[in-house]
Parts: structure tokens; C-alpha cells; sequence
């Protein structure tokens, strides 16, 4: 969309980046089956009956049936014990025909997340959440990426951004988003500037952005004053409103001075099980030539 300023903003379209990785996992599950005589297989765990989680692992099933990866649902009640959960996780980790590993979160209260996904063995740790694959990420190795940070790069490569030397913005610095997103723009070479609730001048910050990903949470955070002309925005953010899932970046006020920027919905979401999808497959061929 054009506007005075004669910028043309380009809406990325995450659907169909998303469309394409799972096309390219599919023939990879395809060429799997053919040398390996099984296909790879993902075993979530859902611990109560939280709605959203519920949907959440629904649609995980229905995303792996697609492009033919072989799942299984283990479903407990919310006062399932941490010592019962540790069990199935060991049991999970030692079966063979096992090649990933999703433990659905938040758990219950009661239930510490990152102690049990911690038991999570790292080659099976689809979410990426062990502290062995987060670290591998900080130092630039190959690792089971976390699924959303995945989806940004993949989104970003897309929309041709040009990130050795770039100055890039990141601003959110959880474990799950934020920190991992930074550590792959420091591998891609960006110089990297990560902004938290205590950044002082947020605006003056995410303005020298080149890249602007915004991982926060908080609806419209960002408006059009604080981007740079040109720069290539990402908006990880989804919140429920009353005007339905709002991110955390204005985008009516962007338009025409970001270069480009992805929509909420239909920008970073549909990337985030494509990328679980392409964590399973590559979990399953290396685990097969280890
Ligand atoms: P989180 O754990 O709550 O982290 C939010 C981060 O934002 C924190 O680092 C916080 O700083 C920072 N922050 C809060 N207020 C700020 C402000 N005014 N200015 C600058 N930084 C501020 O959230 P998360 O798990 O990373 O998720 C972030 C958003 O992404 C949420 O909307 C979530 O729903 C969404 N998300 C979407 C997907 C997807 O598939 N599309 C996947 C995951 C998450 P402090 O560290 O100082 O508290």
C-alpha cells in the first residue's frame, strides 16, 4: 500500500510461506519413509483441560496428518504428579519409535514448566526448549530451533532482508521468543539491540531498526512514528481483544513506512507449527543417522 510518504508496504503473507515449508516437509517425510521403512512420529503430552491448549494440540495432529508424520496424544488429568509426568518422559525419551517430544504449556499449577520440559531429551526436544538446544542457539550451532524464533528467520528470508550489517530491534526478551530470536540475528551477522519493559526511550531504539520484531504482547505497542522508512517489521504478538487478535504493532499506522510487515493474524502464526512440523522431521533424520 502506497501512502505520501512513497512507500509501497509489502504484506507478507505467512500462509502461504507456511503452505510452502509444509510442502517442503512433506516430501521430506516422503523420502524418510522410503529409506527408513516407518515414517517420523511426534507424541505430545497435554496435562488438564485448559481450552486454548486443547486447541492448540488439535490442531498440531491435524497439522502433522497433512504432511504425513505419525502422531500421539497423551492426555492426563490437571492433578497428574510431576514424578507420573517425569516417568512418561523418560518412557517417551528411551522408545525408539519416538522422534519428537511436545510438551503442551503452560501445565497446571503445581507443575514446573521448565523443570519438566527440562527432562525432554534434547534430540527429541521438538519445542526447543532444553536448555541444551537454547544453548546451542546463543552459540550459533545447529539445533532444534525454537518453533515461533524459527518461523521469524524463515519469514524474514522471505521478505529478502538483507541482515549481515543490519541494524536489528528486537523487542521482548522472553526465553520462548525474544532471547532466541536475538541469538539468530547475531548469527546472521545483524548487530542486534534487544529493548524490554525497562528500555527508557523504546521509540528512539526500534526508529534505527532495519529489522523490527516485536515479541511483547501488548496491542498496537508499536505505531508508524517509531519504525524507520523502509525497515522490514515482524510482529510475533497475539493478544485477544474485543475487536478479536490484536499484535503488537499498529499496522494501519505502518503502512507506507515500513518497507514490510507481517499482519496478525495470518503473518507469524501459521509459521509456528509449519516450523514444529520441520523440528519432527529433522529430529526423525537425525536421530536416524546418529
Ligand atoms: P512474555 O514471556 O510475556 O515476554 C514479553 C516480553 O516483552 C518481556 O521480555 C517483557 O520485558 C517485554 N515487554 C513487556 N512490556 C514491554 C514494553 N512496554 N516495552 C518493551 N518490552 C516490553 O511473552 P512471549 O511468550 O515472549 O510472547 C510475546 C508475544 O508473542 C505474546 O503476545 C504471545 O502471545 C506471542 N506469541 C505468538 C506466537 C505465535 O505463534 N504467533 C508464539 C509465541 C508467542 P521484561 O522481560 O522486562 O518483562
Amino acid at each position: 500500500m502506497t501512502t505520501e510518504t512513497g512507500i509501497d508496504t509489502r504484506v507478507i503473507d505467512g500462509k502461504a510461506v507456511a503452505a510452502e515449508l509444509r510442502t517442503q516437509v512433506a516430501a521430506r517425510v516422503k523420502e524418510f519413509e522410503q529409506q527408513h521403512g516407518r515414517v517420523p512420529s511426534l507424541t505430545t503430552i497435554l496435562v488438564g483441560d485448559d481450552p486454548a491448549s486443547n486447541v492448540y494440540v488439535n490442531n498440531k495432529h491435524k497439522a502433522c496428518a497433512e504432511v504425513g508424520i505419525d502422531s500421539a496424544d497423551e492426555r492426563l488429568p490437571a492433578d497428574t504428579s510431576a514424578e507420573y509426568l517425569a516417568g512418561l518422559i523418560d518412557e517417551l525419551n528411551r522408545r525408539d519409535d519416538v522422534d519428537g517430544i511436545l510438551l503442551q504449556l503452560p501445565l497446571p499449577d503445581g507443575l514446573d514448566d521448565d523443570a519438566l520440559s527440562g527432562l525432554i531429551a534434547p534430540e527429541k526436544d521438538v519445542d526447543g526448549l532444553t536448555t541444551l538446544n537454547a544453548g546451542r542457539v546463543v552459540q550459533g550451532r545447529d539445533a532444534l530451533v525454537p518453533c515461533t524464533p524459527s518461523g521469524v528467520m524463515i519469514l524474514l528470508e522471505h521478505a529478502g532482508a538483507e541482515l549481515s550489517g543490519a541494524e536489528a530491534v528486537v523487542v521482548g526478551r522472553s526465553n520462548l521468543v525474544g532471547r532466541p530470536v536475538a541469538s539468530l540475528l547475531l548469527a546472521k551477522n545483524a548487530t542486534v539491540t534487544t529493548c524490554h519493559s525497562r528500555t527508557r526511550d523504546l521509540g528512539e531504539v526500534t526508529r534505527r531498526a532495519d529489522v523490527l520484531i516485536a515479541c511483547v504482547g501488548s496491542p498496537k505497542l508499536i505505531d508508524g512514528s517509531m519504525v524507520k522508512p523502509g525497515a522490514i517489521v515482524i510482529d510475533v504478538g497475539t493478544t485477544r481483544t474485543e475487536d478479536g487478535l490484536s499484535g503488537d504493532v499498529d499496522f494501519d499506522s505502518v503502512l507506507g513506512v515500513a518497507g514490510a510487515v507481517t499482519p496478525v493474524p495470518g503473518g507469524v502464526g501459521p509459521m509456528t507449527i509449519a516450523c514444529l512440523l520441520e523440528n519432527t522431521i529433522k529430529a526423525a533424520e537425525a536421530r536416524a543417522s546418529a
